[in-house]
């Protein structure tokens, strides 16, 4: 399956990797919107929220738990900062591997696309 987010958990294709762990990968999204921009991604293939199944909560759970760690870590917990989950076409979700974005480093008008 030729999914970008698979290579790049696997080291086959470039990413700007700030965190690993047996569950998640977190890199920085190759087209931020805002001065910290990183995505969490489940290490195994998801694709969307529609996919997920109970067996995910605790994989769900952990990906925001790695988010608040990471906000820490680049100075936005106090600033501020937006968790998303993007899901099908109105939502425009582009890359079919369940992503959690964090967003943060500016003021974010709530329709931020
Ligand atoms: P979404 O619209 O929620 O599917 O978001 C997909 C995000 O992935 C976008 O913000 C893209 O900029 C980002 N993206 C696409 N390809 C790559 C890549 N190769 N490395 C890092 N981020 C990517
Ligand atoms: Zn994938």
């Amino acid at each position: 399956m030729a999914c970008i987010f698979c290579q790049i958990i696997e080291g086959k294709a470039p990413g700007k990797i700030l965190f690993r762990d047996e569950q998640v990968t977190a890199f920085r999204d190759a087209h931020p919107i805002a001065p910290i921009h990183i995505l969490i991604v489940p290490n195994i293939h998801i694709s969307t929220v529609n996919d997920m199944t109970t067996d995910n909560e605790c994989l769900v759970g952990h990906m925001v738990n790695v988010a608040q760690r990471l906000a820490r870590d680049y100075g936005v917990s106090t600033s501020g900062y937006r968790l998303v989950l993007n899901t099908g076409p109105d939502a425009g979700q582009t890359i079919f591997h369940l992503h959690l974005h964090l967003i943060g480093g500016r003021a974010l008008p709530f329709h931020f696309r």
